[in-house]
């Protein structure tokens, strides 16, 4: 399929060249390097992203779960754009932050008060000082394989050990991790040193892990464990919120102290937010708090008002509507599966998804990892037949695929799975 792929891709090629002469790899976003280099785009519509080589690629990536909407919703960009005629670079606030912040707090009921940045990473990462300021303790519990961006604190236990280059012995001694959805294992590790814990962080759904929701109960046993040793549970919904209104943690019914945001509450624009307890947050009070959280792109307006038009636009019945679209297309991804040469488990919730290669249940980080060499095969076979998915094997639902989409997805998948490699071999 490689070879397919490069005689689609001349012009991508070509342009991949010159990025590598400027930019290591040819890009700036490790996870969309792919080999033997990622197409280039120039335009993206709805359901559709058209490359630099002129394809027309059905888009089942959405920016990692952030292009709720499909691209160029509409609404926000003209409330972006609008904002930006209008001055956007003011290092004083304006009304568009309230109207967002009053949206996140009005819909997500463990949100008392919420801050901005300008990336998920800064979101679980100020959340995380906020707990450690909160707790007075610097020991930090996660989930093996749990992503919460790139920052030192939480790149300890994801991915293998290259990936922890560069990442100081003093933070790994800080933080501990715990495999998903393992009960027993998480209350063992809070028998031991629950007391020591600033935060358990986890996503509701462990997202680049392996799209594996929380089993039942796991999340209520964090929840209670949590309580009891006095640290604070943060819920990273960078990725989940798209869930429910209230994001996943509705979904589960379970409250977190602390929330972490990012990717679609910006309608399209780069952002990370987190909020939580008012107790806690007001910790960032600038005349009563002691903690600082400064960035020239805080509340960047434009952001705010694209957000707040897309939040406006993915309401209720629309998220649940997705979802139930989403259940359906998980079901016959699976029904493929099940009669394809390959063993197929397809995890995820709602419009999430993930395809894994392997005969054993995916609960965890270790099971999703077992079928990734096929997976990639298979990325670039969809690819290859106008299929834009996450090279190990993710994607999701935009309110802009429509069934036929989903068809013709539905359709290239029966016909790569069989050819792909075997898993391991
Ligand atoms: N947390 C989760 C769960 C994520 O999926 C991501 C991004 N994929 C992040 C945090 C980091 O967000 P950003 O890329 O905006 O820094």
């Amino acid at each position: 399929p490689y070879d397919r792929y490069r005689d689609r891709t001349p012009a991508s090629a070509e342009l991949s060249e010159r990025a590598k002469r400027v930019l290591p790899g040819g890009d700036t976003r490790s996870v969309t390097y792919h080999g033997p280099y990622p197409s280039f785009f120039t335009e993206a519509s709805g359901a559709t992203v058209t490359t630099a080589d002129g394809e027309t690629l059905l888009d089942f990536l959405n920016n990692y779960t952030q292009s709720v909407l499909g691209h160029a919703p509409e609404a926000p960009v003209e409330a972006a754009c609008d904002r930006l005629q209008h001055g956007n670079d003011v290092a004083a606030p304006n009304e568009d932050i309230v109207e967002l912040a009053e949206r996140l707090v009005d819909r997500i009921s463990s949100v008392e008060q919420v801050r901005f940045g300008n990336s998920g990473t800064e979101g679980t990462m100020n959340a995380i000082r906020g707990a450690m300021a909160w707790t007075e303790r610097d020991r930090i519990l996660k989930v093996e394989g749990g992503y919460h961006g790139t920052h030192d604190t939480v790149e300890v236990a994801v991915g293998d050990e290259s990936a922890h280059e560069g990442i100081p012995d003093s933070v790994k001694k800080r933080v501990d991790a715990v495999p998903f959805n393992d009960t027993e294992a998480l209350k063992n590790r809070f028998e031991c040193a629950g007391e020591e814990y600033a935060c358990f962080i986890l996503e509701p759904i462990m997202g680049v892990g392996g799209m594996i929701p929380a089993e039942e109960s796991y999340l209520e046993t964090a929840r209670d464990l949590t309580a009891a040793a006095d640290s604070l549970l943060l819920f990273d919904e960078v990725m989940s919120f798209r869930l429910a209104p209230g994001g996943a943690q509705e979904r589960y019914g379970v409250e977190p102290d602390l929330t972490a945001l990012g990717k679609l509450i910006g309608g399209g624009l780069p952002i990370g937010a987190f909020g939580g307890r008012e107790d806690v947050m007001s910790q960032f009070h600038p005349e009563t708090g002691g903690l600082k959280h400064s960035g020239t792109f805080n509340g960047n307006p434009a952001t705010m008002a694209a957000g707040a038009a897309l939040l406006d636009q993915y309401d209720a019945d629309r998220i649940e509507a997705l979802n139930e679209r989403g259940d359906r297309f998980r079901e016959r991804l699976q029904g493929i599966g099940d009669v394809s040469d390959r063993p197929v488990r397809i995890t995820g919730d709602g419009s999430l998804f993930q395809i894994h290669v392997t005969d054993e249940p995916v609960t965890d980080y270790e099971s999703s990892t077992a079928g990734e060499p096929p997976l990639e095969d298979l990325f670039i076979r969809m690819r290859n037949d106008g299929i834009l998915l996450a090279p190990r094997g993710m994607g999701n639902l935009s309110t802009a695929i429509e069934d036929e989409h989903t068809d013709t997805f539905l359709d290239a998948f029966e016909e790569a799975i069989d050819r792909i490699p075997e898993a391991n071999s």
